[in-house]
């Protein structure tokens, strides 16, 4: 196995608590010598400053850092302004994304879908940016068939993304499944698993409603027996990731990408017990 590439997801804080214990977990993280370190955007701009405050901060230490962008409700000019000053700090690398559509929401700015975004990028600023683009093993919640949303994850790689990382899940064959069905379809960039480490069974679940990631019924029946026995709950969910990380390298992922939730201690674990290859 080659040294597979990690990456580390935060979410941008807004305390100054959280800001020190974010930069806590980063410095126990980058011992683990990931590629980058993502910072994501909430929908129509909503932490635009603290997405960028983070992202600068992170290059400032000398690591790579790559903003999520996404497009729902935003304006060309708006996107277009965030790209002019992400170049201007030498920010070479995005995550691309349509975003999740704000509850009450009319107007949908100009962009309604990622793939119209990545274009966008590639339009305006060429080759300056590596583009990340979501993927969904299981597929995406508003999907209307598999093979639509399939269709759409190529129309992202066809507008110009370099490669893709993928919704959490539980199931290795789902994913195994999808990268079969995107050969199948002639989509050969690398499509990297989206690592989520259990940490609360209450926010998993609420979580994967919202974003259709499936908890198989056996890891759910287990997770609610610990309810209320947290270090039981979280030894079980680091051995599950741990053996899905396995088979996930040992089956031939690119690499894995870690939902941090902006904590390191699970997932440091669950990488000194893989044992990876030095990179
Ligand atoms: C790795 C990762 C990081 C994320 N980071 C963030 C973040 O920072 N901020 C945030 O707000 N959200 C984030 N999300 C969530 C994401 O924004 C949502 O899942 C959102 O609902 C879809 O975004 P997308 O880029 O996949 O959209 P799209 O690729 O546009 O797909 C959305 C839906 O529309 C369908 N579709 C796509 N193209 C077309 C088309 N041309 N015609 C008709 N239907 C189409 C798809 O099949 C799918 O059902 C992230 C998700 C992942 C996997």
């Amino acid at each position: 196995m080659s040294h597979p590439v990690i990456s580390f997801e935060f979410f941008p804080p807004k305390t100054a608590e959280g800001i020190a214990k974010l930069r806590e977990t980063r410095k126990q993280l980058a011992q683990l010598k990931p590629k980058f370190f993502s910072v994501t955007f909430g929908a129509g701009g909503s932490t635009r400053d603290r997405t960028m405050d983070t992202v600068l901060e992170i290059q400032n230490e000398g690591y790579e850092a790559a903003p999520h962008i996404s497009c729902i409700s935003s304006s060309k000019e708006e996107i277009s302004a965030l790209l002019d000053e992400y170049r201007a700090k030498n920010i070479r690398h995005l995550v691309a994304l349509r975003g999740d559509v704000p509850s009450g929401e009319v107007s949908a700015g100009d962009f309604r879908h990622a793939n119209e975004l990545v274009a966008f990028i590639r339009r305006e600023t060429g080759d300056w940016f590596e583009i990340e683009v979501a993927a969904y093993p299981e597929f995406h919640p508003e999907s209307s068939s598999a093979s639509a949303d399939l269709k759409h994850f190529k129309a992202k790689v066809d507008a110009g993304a370099d490669s893709a990382i993928t919704q959490y899940f539980y199931n290795a064959d789902a994913y195994f499944r999808f990268m079969d069905q995107c050969g199948a379809l002639g989509i050969k960039v690398p499509v990297v698993p989206g690592i989520m480490p259990i940490y609360n069974f209450t926010q998993l679940s609420r979580f994967s409603s919202v974003c259709g990631a499936d908890i198989p019924r056996w890891l759910r029946l287990r997770l609610q027996d610990y309810a209320d026995d947290m270090p039981s709950l979280r030894s079980f969910g680091m051995d599950v990731v741990t053996d899905l990380c396995e088979q996930l390298l040992e089956g031939g992922a690119p690499g894995l990408h870690f939902y941090t939730l902006n904590q390191a201690g699970i997932i440091s674990t669950i990488l000194q017990r893989l044992a990876l290859p030095a990179a």
